[in-house]
């Protein structure tokens, strides 16, 4: 497995797999890897020749200075999981790098950027475009893997790719969880022991929304809620109801794919959670 330390040798070692007619699979993480993670890994195998995983915590998605500082890092953890995994190249690019001196260039979906999670994290999925975008450009893959966890975060990429005619297929992969139900996150290390028992309550709300039998946007709303606020511990900090693709607000009886976008804060840690639930 090859590190590149900087965008120039990431750029050759792409090179190098082109020149034998491979194709070229994208994993962007921001590294302190989990199984979530190596399952975005395993899906880019199955679907390119080579896989190219970047481990970059990315300033410009980062609200408070506070939030970038304490985000967990380990790489020489990371590291030997991707070796484990398969992995064909590592891309650990400086900042100074990717956001040269002088830069002043962004990327933005500016409707889906802007609601949702976006109206209560200014400039956050702005950030995200703006490096996936650059990613994109420094490794030109064939296929991109992001998760449905950011449920918003993929639905915004698959925009921008669109948009943008990036010829790259992007692939969602599935929510990959604790056995107890959490989706797997590299904040879940930050909980106390009383809130990551508690933490279950976010994947049992979407279980019972699942099961309701009279689907309408209000019955989900409802039970998420109640669901939630019966866990003393968990305070409910976003519930969007949407269309699933394009995230427009829905009212009534369900008609088309619809997800429920679930953000929920325990002792200042924000985790969220998602579920599309069919009509
Ligand atoms: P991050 O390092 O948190 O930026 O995440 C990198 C990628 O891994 C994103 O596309 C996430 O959506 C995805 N991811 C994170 N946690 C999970 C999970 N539990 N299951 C599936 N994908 C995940």
């Amino acid at each position: 497995m090859q590190v590149c330390r900087t965008i120039s040798d990431g750029r050759k070692a792409v090179a190098t797999f082109r020149a034998n007619a491979e194709t070229v699979g994208l994993v962007p993480t921001m590294g302190f890897l989990h199984a979530g993670h190596m399952e975005l890994v395993k899906t880019a195998k199955a679907k390119a020749d080579r896989v190219v995983v970047t481990i970059f915590v990315n300033p410009t998605q980062f609200g408070e200075a506070a939030d970038l500082d304490s985000y967990p890092r380990d790489e020489a953890r990371d590291l030997a999981m991707l070796q484990d995994a398969g992995v064909d190249m590592v891309l650990i690019p400086e900042v100074s790098d990717v956001y040269p001196e002088g830069d002043e260039t962004i990327v933005e979906t500016t409707r889906m950027a802007n609601m949702l999670h976006g109206e209560v994290r200014p400039g956050h999925f702005r950030g995200v475009t703006t490096v996936v975008a650059r990613l994109f450009n420094f490794v030109q893959p064939d296929v991109a893997c992001f998760g449905e966890k950011d449920y918003q975060q993929l639905q915004v990429i698959k925009r921008m790719t669109r948009d943008l005619a990036f010829p790259i297929d992007i692939i969602g992969v599935p929510i990959v969880r604790e056995a107890d139900g959490l989706a797997m996150s590299s904040r879940n290390v930050r909980l106390t022991a009383e809130d990551r028992a508690a933490a279950l309550v976010i994947s049992q709300s979407l279980d019972a929304a699942q099961a309701v039998t009279d689907k309408s946007v209000d019955s989900l709303r409802d039970t998420i809620r109640k669901t939630i606020n019966a866990e003393p511990r968990a305070t409910i900090r976003g519930l969007d109801i949407v269309e699933a693709e394009t995230l427009s607000d829905i009212s009534g009886p369900l008609t088309t794919p619809t997800a429920i976008m679930l953000s929920v804060e325990f002792g200042g840690i924000l985790l969220l959670d998602q579920r599309v639930i069919q009509p």
